[in-house]
């Protein structure tokens, strides 16, 4: 190791201020250069008229990557995030089904296996071997995947990771591995819509997914009390303590390239800032495209246009004169033709007729982001990025989604009740983080192929220029993008070790 060399972190999202806090623990010296005025990236927050809005990830998930960072960087986790535990976890809406129209879900297998019965008669035994295997899955996963820095497709194939990989059905579809073990439609439902976190669609995502299960079922789901956002203040503080100096408000036009190696970044103001190692967060299509000369990308424009991004949303902010006590934390409605509403997403884009949406309502555990006695609701609908909507078109959206939770989550004064309203759709991602397309989640689909040959986290034209993101392994997501930060501080440090980092040595 090499004290004091000169890291430029490119962007601020996760991925970067994970990325910075190990490297200035070590001793780096590092700045991160962000284009935004705030901290976090897609886990951003704005405040109006008295509500406090995350803007992005709303699901903690994963609890156990969090903590591990913070021992990592020797932080009690205790003392910079207030985390409780959501009770239900969530609850979905099934419009349309007299049987069973609502359900909590508990990520307590003794509270839910009566829930799930009630969908699938004769479920409890399937379901608990179905459920101990994807916790096999998801250790064999953190052991052997997760945390492994990959050089080339190659290392897969290599004895040991493929006897374990085998366990993980990569070769099988999500929706084909959970036909072979569930009947009923709602309840299969219930175990894909995580894969909706990895930007991709059931037929289309390889069953080594199945990790999700676990995640929601057997970890639970979290929320740092004050929001999302405070995850960002914490990484925030852990920088300044580390030393990292952070300038916002600071695009980054250029890494500048010589005889194959980065000196540094140029910004757009013209300032010029002398690097050992870049590391950029800014999305990866972005960096290659726009930041590297031709000769120097390892993915050039083609490649991406061959690429299946991550779908984008559109997003309602909305602060309501009143309260929604039929909503929890998390609610999800989940649409009829489950099948077509992925078609619409995924392979004839169009903004979905039917479609499946997410209402977060953060006020459910959070009093003090609103004002008294009135909720937050977070409105999200998967679309699909290659759409440019027209302002009209984008209107009568607006009207439709407002007019179905009407009546799919009981809400018949919801218009009436909107006191702040807020609309985000793909360009507004475009504008604010240099998305591809639009594309909400930061990188590309968890496709099969896109998963194995997901962009590694070093450049091959430029020998030191790494990435840490959503975009490189392990993948979208809050928890993934603290992995990918661990990733690439491994690639700096010459750290081989496949496992979980447990001290900066490895
Ligand atoms: C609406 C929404 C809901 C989500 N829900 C969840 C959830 O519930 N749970 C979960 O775990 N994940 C969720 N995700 C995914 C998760 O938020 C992302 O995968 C993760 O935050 C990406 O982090 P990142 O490190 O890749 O950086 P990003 O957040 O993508 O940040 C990249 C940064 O680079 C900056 N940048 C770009 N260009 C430049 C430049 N030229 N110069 C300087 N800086 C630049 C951008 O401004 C941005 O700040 C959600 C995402 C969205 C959008």
């Amino acid at each position: 190791m090499n004290k004091a060399k000169k890291v430029i972190v490119i962007g601020a999202g996760i991925g970067s201020l994970g990325t910075a806090a190990l490297l200035s623990k070590r001793g780096y010296d590092v700045t991160i250069v962000e284009k935004n005025e705030t901290l976090g990236g897609r886990a951003n927050i704005f405040t109006a008229e008295g509500y406090t809005f995350d803007m992005g990830p709303s699901w903690y998930l994963m609890p156990d990557i969090f903590e591990n960072f913070y021992k990592l960087v020797d932080e009690d986790i205790n003392e910079h995030l207030d985390i409780v535990r959501l009770s239900p976890s969530y609850r979905v809406f099934f419009p349309g089904d007299d049987e069973i129209p609502v359900l909590d879900m508990e990520s307590d297998l003794e509270k839910d296996l009566p829930t799930l019965e009630k969908l699938e008669p004769g479920v409890t035994p399937r379901m608990r071997k179905y459920l101990e295997r994807s916790k096999k899955q998801y250790g064999i996963a953190q052991q052997h995947f997760m945390h492994r820095n990959y050089n080339s497709v190659w290392d897969f194939l290599k004895w040991e990771i493929a006897k374990e990989g085998r366990n993980m059905n990569p070769l099988q579809t999500m929706e084909k591995y959970l036909n072979k073990w569930f009947k009923d439609e709602r309840l299969k439902k219930i175990l894909e819509y995580t894969l909706v976190f990895l930007g991709s669609a059931p037929s289309k995502t390889p069953a080594l997914y199945n990790v999700m299960n676990h995640v929601d079922f057997g970890m639970g789901v979290f929320y740092p009390r004050g929001g999302i956002y405070t995850i960002i203040e914490s990484f925030k503080k852990m920088n300044e303590k580390f030393g990292t100096t952070i300038r916002t408000s600071a695009p980054v036009k250029k890494i500048i390239v010589e005889n194959n190696y980065a000196t540094g970044v140029e910004l757009d103001n013209g300032e010029f800032l002398k690097a050992d190692y870049v590391v950029s967060n800014a999305d990866m299509w972005f960096t290659e495209t726009k930041m590297l000369d031709e000769k120097d990308q390892t993915f050039p424009e083609k490649y991406w246009e061959k690429s299946t991004m991550a779908p984008t949303a559109f997003i309602m902010y909305l602060g309501l004169n009143g309260q929604t006590p039929n909503l929890t934390h998390h609610n999800l409605r989940f649409c009829k033709d489950w099948k077509q509403n992925f078609v619409e997403i995924f392979d004839t884009p169009q903004l979905p007729s039917d479609p499946s949406y997410y209402v977060c309502k953060p006020t459910h555990t959070d009093k003090n982001i609103a004002p008294d006695g009135q909720d937050i609701l977070f409105v999200l609908v998967p679309l699909p990025y290659e759409i440019n909507p027209t302002e009209e078109e984008k209107k009568s959206y607006r009207d439709k989604i407002i007019n179905m939770m009407k009546s799919d989550l009981d809400l018949p004064n919801l218009e009436e009740m909107i006191n702040y309203e807020r609309s985000y759709w793909g360009d507004d991602f475009s504008k604010d983080y240099n998305a591809y397309k639009g594309n909400a989640l930061g990188g590309q689909a968890h496709t099969l192929k896109q998963t194995l040959l997901r962009p590694k986290n070093f450049s091959k034209k430029v020998k030191n220029l790494y990435y840490a993101g959503a975009g490189t392994n392990p993948g979208i997501g809050v928890p993934t993008s603290l992995i990918s930060s661990q990733l690439a501080y491994k690639r700096i440090e010459g750290i081989k070790h496949p496992h979980p980092l447990t001290d900066l040595d490895g």
